[in-house]
């Protein structure tokens, strides 16, 4: 029987190094477990992932818990009794400390303001996921995003605190759990009180920056995303860079974007409304092959199946059958052939065949690709 694994993460949340014994390494499937007699590798658990670091310069793959025995998940076997040098990724675990700690303020502040739980969380290292019980405005969001980030310039302190089993029915905790021997509640000085096994961080000015990013309505609750910390540094950085690049494609100031964007998106719609009725003009001036008084054949280079559709709603006003084509490249053609009440349908099978096309639609309209020259299409329609 191993001996539980002594949790140096649980008292000091900032050791990055330390030495441990071995006190065994057993060997499955090519993957060795390593026991050690403490560590401060934090195995997965609670919506957390394992530590990431180093065994005596050998990659720690996985770290995972099994009845208090903690088990290092190595590539190399280790001897019994070994002293073993051993170093925390610290970057990743530090991010993630201001993360886990930010999601039990935000926890903690939701639950005070509006007397919602958490019921789920997820966080991986770009993202912090969690859910709660109950609705949540726009409004709502800002609020809690506002005391979140209050408490963090406060710089309250957070400790941990283990209660014996009597001294548990006085504290009013979040994640209420079964068991009562072994409690560990994470104190955040005026703001949470909540039961987790994590590392956190040890006053809240260490987290910087809460970001609510998304809330969605999630199972009669709410789902949240937010970043903390350095990932919310990241995301500021990269959503600044992408800012940029628009205000100089606008010639936009920083906070103008919405505005010109606006003034182009309705130059546009006035541009398109002109387009259509300039293609109506240039289709009618170009009405190369009046096949019969029926029939017209037009050719408009380098426009879209949108642009000649168009152009064909306004020419079968006047004509029975409209047969259109655009040169797309070399000897490439889409065409749009349309009538006001008769099939065109065998024109458009025998067009197809001909011309090595394809394509199709309806009764009375049909669009497609062919293979042809100018004078092939015509010489087809004579
Ligand atoms: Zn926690």
């Amino acid at each position: 029987m191993i001996k539980p694994t002594i949790k140096l993460y649980e008292n000091d949340s900032y050791i990055k190094e330390f030495f441990a014994t071995v006190l065994s390494c057993e060997e499955k499937d090519g993957i060795y477990y390593v026991v050690l007699d403490k560590t401060a590798f934090f195995p997965e658990g609670g919506g957390q992932d394992a530590d990431k670091g180093k065994i005596c310069n050998v990659d720690v793959l996985d770290v995972q818990i099994k009845d208090d025995v903690i088990y290092h998940k190595v590539n190399k076997p280790f001897n019994e009794n070994e002293t073993v040098s051993c170093e925390i990724d610290w970057e990743t675990r530090f991010s993630r400390m201001q993360n886990h700690t930010g999601e039990h303020i935000v926890s903690g502040v939701i639950h005070s303001l509006f007397g919602y739980n958490n019921v789920g969380f997820h966080m991986n290292d770009t993202l912090v996921t969690l859910d709660v019980d109950g609705s949540l405005s726009d409004k709502d969001i800002k609020r809690v995003e506002l005391k979140s980030n209050k408490a963090i310039y406060d710089n309250k302190n957070i400790k941990a605190i283990y209660p014996t089993a009597s001294e548990l029915d006085n504290y009013d905790y979040r994640s209420k759990l079964d068991i009562t021997e072994g409690v560990r509640l994470i104190e955040i000085e005026d703001t949470d009180l909540c039961a987790c096994c994590a590392p956190h961080v040890a006053k809240t000015g260490e987290i910087g920056i809460i970001k609510i990013i998304s809330h969605i309505p999630y199972k009669k609750g709410t789902r949240i995303e937010m970043l903390c910390g350095m990932l919310a540094f990241n995301d500021y950085s990269n959503l600044h860079s992408t800012n940029k690049s628009v205000m100089n494609m606008l010639s936009a100031k920083r906070f103008e974007i919405p505005e010109s964007v606006e003034r182009i998106q309705s130059e546009l719609t006035s541009a398109r409304v002109e387009n259509k009725k300039l293609l109506s003009e240039l289709a009618t001036l170009k009405m190369e092959k009046h096949i019969n008084e029926n029939t017209v054949c037009v050719f408009i280079d380098g426009v879209s199946y949108d642009e000649l559709r168009n152009c064909s709603n306004s020419l079968i006003e006047e004509f029975e059958y409209c047969y259109l084509f655009s040169n797309t490249d070399a000897d490439n053609y889409i065409y749009v052939v349309s009538s006001k009440e008769n099939s065109v349908r065998d024109l458009v099978q025998n067009l197809n065949k001909t011309f090595n096309g394809k394509g199709g639609g309806r009764d009375t309209y049909a669009q497609g690709k062919i293979t042809a020259s100018k004078d092939e299409i015509l010489k087809f329609f004579v």
